[in-house]
């Protein structure tokens, strides 16, 4: 059973390259933005708490993203991609401690690697058609720097581990698939 983290900035991919991991290796997608978002769109309680975190690009607590994937791992029976945790390293050694707990281990971490200047120009790209209010100029910025405050050092966390598969995000789309699956299947 693999259990697979998908890494990059915002705008490096995330989205398109999980639906063809998914596909391949069969797994259960678990996007933690996509599961916020639902909050929101359902008006619950701490979709009413989470918006304006979300609206000015910071990242929500670390309490209520690994309450959803301590949830998501229990249910699940797959093995599972993690797209868009962990987003910091405290939430990295604390999904290392769940898949534990859970009788797991994380197989690697495929990050995408696209310029600064590339990511801008395709989230501006997306936020024509997202319907995303956290896809604008400003807080577009935002979430660029909580990326690379908070999140990449995550990368090394899982270097150290030996688990980093880094991929080229620049160019053809099946290109990108292709190098994700050779790299994964060198395992
Ligand atoms: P994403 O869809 O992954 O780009 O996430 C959109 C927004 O959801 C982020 O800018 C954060 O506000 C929030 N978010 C998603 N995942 C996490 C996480 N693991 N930790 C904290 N905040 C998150």
């Amino acid at each position: 059973m693999k259990n697979i983290v998908i890494f990059g900035a915002p705008g490096a991919g995330k989205g398109t390259q999980s639906d063809y991991i998914v596909e391949r290796y069969g797994l259960t997608h678990i996007s933690t933005g996509d599961l916020l978002r639902k909050e929101i769109a359902d008006q619950t309680e701490l979709g009413k708490r989470i918006k304006s975190i979300m609206d000015a690009g910071q990242l929500v607590s670390d309490d209520i993203v690994i309450e959803m994937i301590d949830n998501a791992i229990g249910r699940d029976t797959k093995g599972i991609l993690f797209d868009g945790f962990p987003r910091n390293v405290a939430q990295a050694e604390v999904l290392d401690q769940l898949l534990a707990k859970h009788g797991r281990t994380l197989t690697c971490m495929v990050r995408l690697d696209v310029p600064r200047e590339e990511l801008i120009r395709r989230m501006l790209e997306r936020a024509k058609t997202s319907g995303r209010s956290d896809d604008n100029e400003e807080t577009i910025k935002h979430r660029l720097v909580e990326y690379e405050n908070k999140t990449l050092p995550v990368a090394a966390y899982y270097n150290k581990q030996g688990k980093e598969l880094k991929i080229n995000g620049l160019g053809d789309i099946k290109r990108i698939s292709e190098d994700i699956a050779h790299a994964i299947d060198s395992i």
